[in-house]
């Protein structure tokens, strides 16, 4: 029997990730909706409908995107046609209006370079966010808390946060890329890494649980001696 090419795990209760071609969708479920944070490419984002539709008939709900790199973004559409709105810091859009040329009626653009060696990305189209924010935005389905936040520039002009006080898990993409749990420490500490810990701080936010779209699911013990600072106090 062939296997599946994608991973999925739940790590709460209704909370999840979906895995592929390195790459992570995390999802939120409730009977009320789905909420997702990215949707990688056309091809992924089918496989974790078809997985989630094997779930009782959800509706979905809301989708996020991070920023706007085609591995973030380019499988709105896909949601968008189960139901979805594409949402996002409103700079995702701005980065789209530069990058996705084509998209806008100018010479082709990401997307169609995208399309060239990607079947799902041709047989799609680009869909942007829909729905926009500029500091911050906020769902809430009674059971659940999702707040989307922007730190300011980092990785992107759009950067986006998905942040679970409840569960006090951060979902976030690009703005820190943890490397293999045994991997010798790296050279020199990020930046991008710095910038996001020192936001964390800023806002006072009680992170346990950091799930990235590229990597594995860290805690804020790993962020931390990842700038370099090992004790809590720092
Ligand atoms: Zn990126
Ligand atoms: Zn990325």
């Amino acid at each position: 029997m062939q296997q599946n090419p994608w991973k999925m795990k739940m790590i709460r209760n209704d909370i999840g990730v979906f895995t592929e071609k390195g790459g992570t969708i995390a999802y939120l479920t409730s009977k009320k909706g789905i909420v997702v944070v990215d949707s990688e490419f056309p091809e992924q984002s089918q496989h974790l409908i078809d997985e989630l539709k094997k779930q009782n008939n959800p509706s979905f709900d809301l989708l996020m995107n991070t920023h706007h790199h085609g591995d973030h973004a380019y499988g709105n559409q896909v949601w968008v046609d189960n139901g979805a709105t594409p949402v996002a810091h409103l700079g995702v859009l701005e980065e789209m209006k530069k990058y996705e040329t084509g998209y806008y009626g100018g010479k082709p653009g990401r997307w169609e370079d995208s399309a060239r060696s990607r079947k799902d990305v041709a047989a799609s189209r680009l869909k942007p966010p829909t729905l926009l924010y500029r500091t911050e935005m906020i769902f809430n389905d009674g059971k659940h808390r999702v707040e989307l936040l922007h730190f300011g520039v980092a990785h992107t002009h759009g950067d986006g946060f998905a942040w679970l006080p409840k569960e006090k898990i951060l979902i976030e993409a690009d703005a820190y890329n943890p490397p293999e749990a045994n991997a010798p420490p790296p050279p020199s500490i990020s930046p991008l890494f710095v910038t996001l810990f020192d936001n964390i701080q800023r806002l006072k936010l009680d992170v346990d649980q950091i799930a990235p779209f590229h990597g594995r699911i860290v805690t804020m013990t790993d962020l931390r001696a990842a700038v370099g600072k090992q004790s809590a106090s720092n």
